[in-house]
């Protein structure tokens, strides 16, 4: 490389990061550009979002996927995933994922990375030098009371949709619930009889 485009190169990389500088106190997530295809919900701006975060494409990917409850596959730098997923849903998971695997819990900077120990994933800030665990992020953030559904309570729930089989199909946080004999549009209280992964089953009761 010749001196000349060194000094390009360099003053390139200055201009960069003093504009990147004007507004460091508090990172800016990403806004997740989304639209709509058939029954597929598309996040074109997949790539960008990945070069800003800083992190691997597959395992921003899982994270969707794990967190939404859908499946879902990388096309030339976009996400599709498959049903209609509100773009509201998919900017909060990308700010719990900036939270939990790109911001330094310490100086609040996005400029870290991952670093695996055995089982455990900790996240290395470059500009502080903290480490933390993901694993105790984790914990922390189970505390906030999170819906979940029990097998054997009771839900007051609405009957968004009828199922192919005639059942009544309602969702509650990550959980799809099937309630026979329930007509669309109708609020019913459901006793949860069984529950399979993301799936449950219910009954009617009065
Ligand atoms: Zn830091």
């Amino acid at each position: 490389m010749s001196d000349l485009d060194y000094n390009k190169l360099l003053k390139k990389v200055q201009s960069i990061t003093s504009t990147k500088s004007v507004d460091e106190d508090r990172f800016k997530v990403p806004k997740a550009d989304i639209f709509y295809e058939g029954n597929t919900t598309v996040l074109r701006n997949f790539d960008k979002i990945i070069d800003t975060l800083n992190r691997e494409a597959n395992h921003l990917l899982k994270f969707f996927l794990g967190s939404i409850g859908t499946a879902g596959e990388t096309s030339g730098g976009r996400i599709i995933f498959q049903g209609k997923i509100p773009a509201r849903t998919i900017q909060d998971k990308l700010v719990e994922y900036v939270d939990t695997y790109v911001l330094c819990s310490e100086c609040n900077r996005p400029d870290t990375h991952l670093v695996k120990k055995g089982r455990t994933i900790l996240i290395r800030c470059d500009a502080c030098g903290a480490f933390r665990s993901i694993g105790s992020m984790k914990k922390k953030m189970m505390k906030t009371p999170h819906e979940t559904l029990k097998e054997g309570s009771i839900y007051e729930l609405t009957i968004k949709d009828i199922g192919k089989r005639g059942d009544g199909v309602a969702f509650f946080d990550k959980y799809v619930i099937y309630i026979p004999g329930s007509v669309k549009g109708s609020m019913v209280k459901v006793k949860i009889e069984k529950i399979s992964g993301t799936v449950a089953f219910g009954r009617i009761v009065q």
